[in-house]
Formats: C-alpha cells, structure tokens, sequence
C-alpha cells in the first residue's frame, strides 16, 4: 500500500512530516540487542544499531531473550493478564523486590508502597494526584484542628477571657467569621508545584505542567495545577520562591485568660519534582550538594521530594536509582520505560511510608495498571539485573565509562565542533555547539532553528546506520542511551560515525548533510 489516502486520514501526519524531512522516516522490521532492523526501499534488510535504545526503556536491549521467553511461557499457559480487583502476589512481589532495591541503595528502612499506571507520564500524574490528595487531607486536618481551637476560644470568651485588642468592640463571633472567611478563602487555594528548569516529566495534562518546555507546556497552562522553575544551578532558591508564595491559616489560642489570633504556616507547594539526570533537558546531572539543598528546603517546606527515575532508573546509570549515587532519598520515585523490559507498557509511583495516604488507591485505580503480563515481565527484569550481584549495574557502569571515555577523546580532537560531554553510566550526552553563526549557510539556518542535532541523526542513520536523536528541549545534545549489551564493535562503529560528523562540520562541508 502507498503512503495514507487523505479519505482516510493518518497517523500523527505532522510528525510523518517531520521525520521525512530530516531523513529518518524508516521502517524497522526486527529488533534485537541494540540491533533495529531496517528495510530499504529495494527489500533489503539492513541493521542500524541503536543509541536512542527506546529513549531509555531499552536497558536490557531489544527482545531480551528472558524478556521474551517470559512472555511466551505466560501466554502458552493462559495466565490471567486481566484481572482486575482480585489479589494480586506478582504485584505484591515486586513492591517488596523493589523496596529491598531501596533499602540496599539508600540504606534506608523506610517501607515504599507502589502505584502501578501504564506510562511514565501517567506515573507522574499519580505523584501529582497522590500529592494533592494529600496537601487536601492535610488542609482538612489543619481546619479540623482550628475549628476545635474556634469551639474553646467560644467557650474562653463566655467565662470573660479577653479578646485581642482589635476585636474587643465587635465580640468573639465577629472575631470567629472573619477567621472563617479568611480561612475559606486560603484553604481553596490551588496547589503549586516546583520542578527544575530543563525538566522534563511528560506531556500529559497536568504532568505537561511541570514539563519546562514552553511548546509542551504553555498552549494547556490553563488545564492544570501550576509549576515554578526553579533554576538548575540554584536550588537554594526553592526557599525564596516558598517565601515569595507563603500563606497562612488564622487559628485561635486560648492562653490564661486570652484569646490570641496565630497563625499557621499553610501547605502552598504540594510537591518539588526533579530527575536527578535531565534527560530530555540534555543530560544533565544534580550534584549531591545540590541534592542536599533541594532535600533540606523541601523538608523545610514540608513538601515530599519527587524523584522521577523513568529515564533514569532501572540500572543504566550503574545502580538501580541514579538518585542513589548522590544520596536523595525520595518521598515518591516514578518509574516506567526499563519497568517494561523493552516489551510492557507499563509504570509505578513508590510513595514512602510516611508520605502514602491509605485512602488513595480507593480513588486512583486504572483499568490496565498491574496487568498480569507486564507484571512478569517486571520481575524478569528484576532477575536479570540482580543477578549475580548486581552484575547489569557493574556493566552499564563499564560500558558507559567506555563510551565516556571515547567522548573525551572526541572533544580533544574537535574541540571547535563539540562541546561537552554529560552523564554517567549508559546514559550520555554529547553537546556539539551552536553552529548559528557558521560560514555554511545552510547549517548555520539548521542551527538557528534548532534542527542541528536532528540533522545530524539524519546523516548518522543515512551513512552509518547509527540511530540517535536529540534530546526534546536541548537539541544540540545527541543522545546515546544504548543497553547494557553494548559491544566493543558497536562503540567502535559510533567512533568512525561520530569522528566523520566531527570531520564534516569542521570542514563546513554541508552538502554532506543537506546533499548537493
Ligand atoms: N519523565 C521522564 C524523565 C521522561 O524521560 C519521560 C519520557 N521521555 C517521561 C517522564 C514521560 O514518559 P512517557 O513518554 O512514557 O509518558
């Protein structure tokens, strides 16, 4: 069949458009390893290995053979996929696989329970939801607490105490509706959010929101609960912005024979959510030092930290959590792409004991969350990484040293070209700079309207047959988020690639990218 007939209509056509444009609009037919068959216009099958590795969902590769006899032995035994309130061990298990995941990596004993969702952006969303739900239970306790202090206030003025000096004249029930009035209108205060800026949380109604990204953000702000960045590099300014946003209930105190007007500190940020390496934003990592600003001021706000560990989770970056490696304990961790083993769709939010409302669950459930399939799926996964000892993260560590190594190599050898390289473990970026201003026309227009680094990964599959993107909101930065299974020959593939890019752009030779 030729391409879709407009009677008809087609799938996402402004993104057909857009990958025609920049040469990647293939069609692969297998998929193995890092290995994604594709098939040429002639019928020919030809191999490209893959780096954007299902833009980190592909930890264990493509068609993990365990992954995949996993499946095939579920269906062959006609295991309930679907089935839904009733007990579910497998889920169960890997709630409690994951907690012993955490308490070795944090050293915490802290008990995570879990909501299973079936994408990373609707994983975000149950943080979001679970974190509102709990800012409202606790405005309610807060009420609850004031209207009991308004009740001995009443009591305390009926036996003579005295009233704050301003409320003398009117009388105590004067003083109690402006309290209520006051209150009523704080307590219906919508939530504020924080995230970073760069972050990159999902494109869903209220995750959009805390993804920076204007283009994905700005056209639904009106949509859902608001997000404030804050700066990546200063994170001490979560304390101002809580300032800048604080709001108070007014309480009564009945202290001897007065009554005195207090306040208390209100719960305006419902949560701070970050990854602590920016994927899409470009790779980029949280410091422990900033990990510890962003734990003590949230702490201090009251509000939980969470973490989303869907691109980076799951063992790439050399341990389970990358939030490990810098000691940020979170109060929610989402996870979802590796969940999958590259085959499920499917995803969690782990909310920390102290932080989980018993009552959720009762009011977020979804109809194929927890599925049977992708729930072996999961713990297949969870073998295959912990097996002997953790071997999967002292791997992707391994790996990912190589292919950093070969970047800060590249970077010496074209340093007009490159400009930096992020990350750690299987989870990379290469940065190429800004070419705006470059004598090739052509390339100097690409770079002006941020289609550099998709050009790029036209030519690298085109030439040689190495398939990579940009990262969504830091378009020069190639990404390389391959599988654990990396060989040597493929690092030395991406070598010859990436050293003939470096040649090509340092010699402005743009009909190598655009053609004649
Ligand atoms: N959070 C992060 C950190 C991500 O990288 C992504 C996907 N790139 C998402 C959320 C959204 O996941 P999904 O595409 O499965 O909705």
């Amino acid at each position: 069949m030729n391409g879709p007939s407009p009677r008809f209509g087609s799938v996402d056509p402004a993104m057909q458009e857009f990958l025609t444009l920049l040469g990647v609009d293939v069609t692969y037919v297998r998929a193995e390893e890092n290995t994604l068959t594709m098939l040429a216009d002639t019928g020919e099958e030809i191999p490209v290995i893959d780096y954007a590795g299902g833009y980190g969902a592909l930890v264990l590769g493509h068609n993990h053979p365990e992954v995949v006899a996993t499946v095939q032995s579920f269906l062959t035994a006609r295991s309930p996929i679907l089935a839904q309130a009733s007990r579910q061990p497998a889920a169960e298990g890997v709630i409690t696989r994951l907690n012993g995941v955490i308490h070795r990596e944090f050293g915490t004993d802290e008990a995570y329970h879990g909501v299973f969702s079936n994408s990373g952006a609707e994983s975000v969303e149950v943080a979001l939801k679970h974190a509102e739900f709990d800012r409202q239970l606790t405005i309610r306790e807060l009420l609850a607490e004031v209207e009991g202090h308004i009740g001995e206030a009443r009591a305390a003025a009926a036996r003579g105490a005295a009233l704050p000096a301003q409320d003398a004249d009117a009388g105590i029930e004067a003083l109690i509706a402006r309290i209520t009035e006051v209150n009523t209108s704080v307590a219906a205060r919508p939530p504020l959010f924080l995230a970073l800026e760069g972050s990159f949380h999902g494109k869903l109604v209220g995750s959009a929101q805390l993804t920076h990204n204007a283009d994905y953000r700005t056209p639904f702000a009106a949509m859902a609960g608001a997000a404030r960045f804050v700066p990546f590099d200063e994170p001490e300014r979560i304390t101002k912005i809580a300032e800048e946003e604080r709001a108070v209930l007014l309480d009564l105190r009945v202290d001897a024979d007065r009554i005195r007007v207090v306040e208390r500190e209100f719960p305006v940020i419902a949560a701070f959510f970050l990854e602590v390496i920016q994927g899409e934003g470009g790779i980029r990592e949280v410091t422990a030092e900033a990990a510890r600003t962003i734990r003590q001021a949230c702490t201090a706000i009251g509000c939980p930290v969470v973490v989303d560990e869907i691109q980076s989770g799951m063992g790439r970056t050399g341990a389970f959590f990358a939030s490990s490696a810098i000691g940020l304990l979170p109060d929610y961790i989402t996870l979802a792409k590796g969940l999958g083993g590259g085959v499920a769709k499917t995803a969690l939010t782990l909310v920390s004991g102290a932080r989980h409302r018993h009552e959720f669950d009762l009011v977020h459930t979804s109809t194929f969350a927890k599925d049977g399939l992708s729930l072996a799926v999961t713990h297949t996964v969870l073998d295959v990484l912990e097996a002997a000892d953790g071997a999967a993260y002292r791997r992707a560590a391994e790996r990912g040293e190589r292919l950093k190594e070969l970047f800060g190599t590249l970077l010496a050898d074209h340093p007009g070209v490159l400009r930096e390289t992020r990350g750690r473990g299987l989870m990379l970026g290469l940065e190429f700079r800004d070419l705006s201003d470059a004598p090739a026309p052509r390339l100097a227009e690409a770079a002006r309207s941020g289609l550099l680094g998709y050009l790029l990964s036209g030519y690298l599959l085109r030439t040689h047959r190495i398939r990579t993107f940009p990262t969504a909101s830091a378009v020069n930065t190639l990404r390389f988020e391959p599988s654990i299974y990396l060989t040597d020959a493929e690092i030395s593939a991406l070598e010859s690639a990436l050293r003939d890019v470096c040649a090509k752009l340092g010699a402005q030779d743009e009909a190598a990218f655009f053609g004649p």
